[in-house]
């Protein structure tokens, strides 16, 4: 048997398929042309930017808002993208599948989400996400909710916030903390959070609209940079009227229906394809409306990269500081040296309760006025600050059993290079641990840690670099010296 209508026959088409035919070549055409007379729209729209932006420096002003449709396009897109691409991460995961909504649970699934928003977000200004995410869960298993976080005390914050480094976020979490516990709960408008220390513009946006549904921007560096881009705006983008009209672009691009979402898909944008160096232009969701990337299509001269335009970075301050690592000891010396006495222990200093790393602990630390590059100098010094702070001649009361130049560290905060000049001083103590602690009269608060306990604190980067230079140089010089030969090198003038 032939197989039926393997051979086809050719059949002529009715007048109504040709009329279909006809309307569907014609609606494809004209598609065609729209897309057509689009790009060369947004093609005329980038190089006038650039035009106006790179010629007369230009501010917001020259920048049109989008239009609905480019950022009904837009908002569509990235979500989209966002759906199959955005990255798992803990702080999305916690309580993004409870019930929303005004019954009791699902407020109380709100306020754990904004919890959740807001330490990450906190965490993640200055913050590498792959660094976050370690000290995000270990926050979240101390203290799961925000009432558990109202009752920690700050010494506690700044453990565990310790090595994230601009402690002043630390801080300010725990004062938001009290303050949402004592009014009863988040805020849930930008507007009333943006009223509790600490939560500025950006955290108050992200926090409304990712755990509260509010149709509010959040701008974020990564937000700048893909809006410069979009837009191709080369105005300085720290500039008050520049931040200001970006906000006011931002919020054109947030779906009122997922604006937690349409948030996060720009800021993972940024994050991820559109790179401050190398974005991915090729992959990117949203590169027909691009303008940065067509006008670096027709001319030679641009690149994506020179949007945002660049800001020339202020200049770091030079500071010099003596550091001085106290090891004291009740046991022999050898064992001191070799790092085999349990009962030894390092004195730390707290820090004033204002000012740069505010309440935090460290080893002795006087500040320099320059660089004292004479060791003699600097013990002078050093010694002068510890007879100051214990009200007392530490000679009276201890043997130095080692005083060593241990090396140089510069810590580099956002400002301030911070030049560290690190001594090691071991001394024996005349009576124990105990009674030093009754003859002294320490005009900060100070504590005595011992090797185990300091390996597991939470210290700032600096203080751990600091020691672990020590113990880095216990282990390489010291224990390969003869023992009268650094009793030789101990000189000491306290
Ligand atoms: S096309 Fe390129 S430059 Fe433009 S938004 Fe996308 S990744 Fe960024």
């Amino acid at each position: 048997m032939k197989a039926a209508g393997r051979k086809r026959r050719k059949v002529c088409p009715t007048m109504e398929e040709k009329a279909q035919k006809k309307t569907a070549t014609e609606a494809s055409r004209a598609a065609e042309e729209e897309k057509v007379k689009k790009r060369t729209a947004v093609k005329a729209s980038a190089r006038q930017c650039h035009r106006e932006g790179m010629e007369s420096g230009s501010t917001l002003g020259d920048i049109e808002d989008f239009s609905a449709d480019d950022a009904q396009r837009i908002r569509a897109a990235l979500l989209r993208w966002y759906d199959v691409h955005r990255r798992v991460l803990p702080w999305r995961t916690a309580n993004s599948g409870g019930i929303r909504g005004n019954g009791e649970e699902g407020k109380e699934v709100d306020q754990e989400r904004a919890y959740a928003v807001w330490v990450s977000e906190m965490m993640l200004q200055q913050t590498r996400v792959q660094t976050v995410i370690a000290y995000y869960n270990r926050w979240m298993d101390k203290w799961p909710t925000v009432h558990h976080l109202a009752s920690a005390s700050q010494e506690e914050v700044n453990e565990v916030w310790a090595g994230l480094g601009y402690y002043r976020r630390a801080r300010f979490l725990l004062e938001g903390a009290k303050s949402i516990v004592q009014e009863g709960e988040f805020p849930r408008t930008a507007s009333e959070l943006r009223k509790v220390r600490g939560i500025g513009d950006y955290t108050a946006g992200a926090i409304a609209s990712i755990a509260f549904n509010e149709a509010v921007p959040a701008v974020d560096g990564n937000v700048v940079r893909v809006i410069s881009r979009l837009k191709a705006i080369s105005a300085n983008p720290k500039k008050s009227t520049t931040v200001k009209g970006i906000w006011k672009l931002a919020s054109q691009l947030v779906d009122p229906l997922r604006p937690g979402d349409s948030n996060q898909a720009m800021m993972e944008l940024g994050a991820t394809l559109c790179s401050t160096t190398t974005p991915g232009c090729s992959a990117c969701p949203i590169s027909e409306a691009c303008l940065a990337l067509s006008l670096s299509r027709s001319s030679g001269s641009t690149d994506v990269t020179d949007y945002p335009s660049k800001v020339a970075k202020t200049k770091q301050r030079h500071d010099f500081a003596a550091v001085c690592v106290v090891q004291l000891t009740e046991g022999s010396d050898e064992e001191s040296l070799r790092g085999r006495n349990n009962n030894d222990v390092l004195l730390l200093v707290k820090r004033p309760e204002e000012g740069l790393l505010a309440g935090l602990w460290e080893f002795p630390t006087v500040l320099l006025d320059e660089e004292v590059i004479d060791v003699g100098t600097r013990r002078k010094i050093v010694d002068k600050y510890l007879k100051e702070l214990f009200h007392i001649n530490l000679k009276e009361i201890c043997n130095v059993i080692l005083r060593e130049d241990v090396g140089k560290y510069v810590h580099i905060f956002s400002h301030i290079r911070l030049h560290m000049h690190v001594e090691l001083l071991i001394l024996k103590l005349e009576g124990d641990l105990r009674q030093f602690s009754e003859n002294i009269q320490c005009t900060s608060a100070w504590k005595c840690v011992d090797g185990k306990s300091m390996k597991n604190m939470g210290l700032t980067s600096g203080v751990r670099k600091v020691y672990n230079m020590i113990q880095d140089y216990k282990k390489q010089q010291l224990l390969q010296c003869p023992m009268l030969s650094l009793r030789k090198k101990c000189k000491s003038s306290i």
